[in-house]
């Protein structure tokens, strides 16, 4: 589709102009096939049916060929449309820094699990992780070795959410959320120390190094609880971590929080 067609009058130009070749070709392939067919002479008899005939040769040739043309390059810009907007969504709900779910994307690819979950009667249990001390990070080693940082704790994320099932997102900030279906709570405990472990690291670039730690908040989906509510409870597990020193787990479950690490 031309690019230069943005407001409603292009449309009608575009169109327009579209016609006016359509019409032209029309006019010029009838002429030529009805002097081939019939002649020059315009003082000629011809009989009606040759006439008939010539003439549904002509309209059928041009409108198949025009027709057939423009469906085609109709469908076309169809597909590139489609393709287009699917990268759209696909951008929109995606952090350019980690490659990982951004809120948006998160908030809806979770409520989708959790009503799949609640129908097959699976547990979830929500994560939420935070970046300890990271705007000293920045403070001290620049706001660039902080984009490595987020970087390289996306990846951790993502690569053990790829082998462990686990929903990841980068939920804002250095703020990132997880779901994981169908496991106890002992389970989810067992990953989240596995994964504090794991971000427990030190991220070189730039000439720096830098320690880095997260700490970690769980919460476990209660029957007719929504999201939001889940999110919250698991962010109330991660303040306490934060509170008890960080680079440590907390999970919260209907009666109390419970610090693992
Ligand atoms: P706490 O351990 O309590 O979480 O402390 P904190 O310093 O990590 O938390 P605080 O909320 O005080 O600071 C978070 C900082 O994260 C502030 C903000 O500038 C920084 N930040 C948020 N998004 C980005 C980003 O995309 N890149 C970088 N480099 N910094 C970011
Ligand atoms: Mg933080
Ligand atoms: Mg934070």
């Amino acid at each position: 589709m031309p690019n230069s067609i943005v407001t409603h009058r292009d449309v009608i130009r575009y169109a327009a102009g579209r016609a006016a070749i359509a019409g032209g070709l029309t006019a010029v392939a009838t002429l030529i096939f009805l002097v081939t067919d019939l002649g020059t002479d315009l003082q000629a008899v011809v009989p009606v049916g040759t006439v008939v005939r010539s003439s549904l040769i002509v309209a059928l040739s041009v409108s198949i060929t025009l027709s057939g043309a423009m469906s085609f390059r109709s469908a076309m810009l169809m597909r590139q449309l489609a393709l287009t907007r699917a990268e759209l969504m696909r951008v929109s709900r995606t952090d350019p820094l980690t490659g990982l779910l951004n809120r948006r994307g998160f908030d809806e690819a979770a409520a989708l699990l959790l009503a799949n979950a609640s129908a097959a009667g699976q547990r979830v249990v929500a994560l939420m992780c935070d970046i300890d001390r990271f705007k000293e990070i920045n403070d001290r080693h620049g706001h660039d070795a902080g984009d490595r940082v987020l970087a390289r704790i996306g990846e951790i994320l993502r690569d053990f959410g790829a082998r462990n099932d686990m929903l990841i997102a980068r939920h804002g900030g250095e703020e990132f959320a997880g779901l994981m279906l169908d496991v106890s709570d002992e389970e989810a405990t067992r990953h989240a120390l596995a994964l504090c472990r794991l971000c427990s690291t030190d991220v070189t670039g730039g000439g720096a190094s830098v320690s880095v730690t997260l700490s970690f908040g769980l919460a476990t989906h209660l029957p007719g609880g929504d999201l939001a509510g889940l999110m919250r409870r698991a962010d109330r597990a991660l303040y306490r971590a934060k509170d008890l020193g960080r680079n440590c787990v907390v999970q919260i479950d209907e009666m109390e929080a419970v610090a693992v690490c």
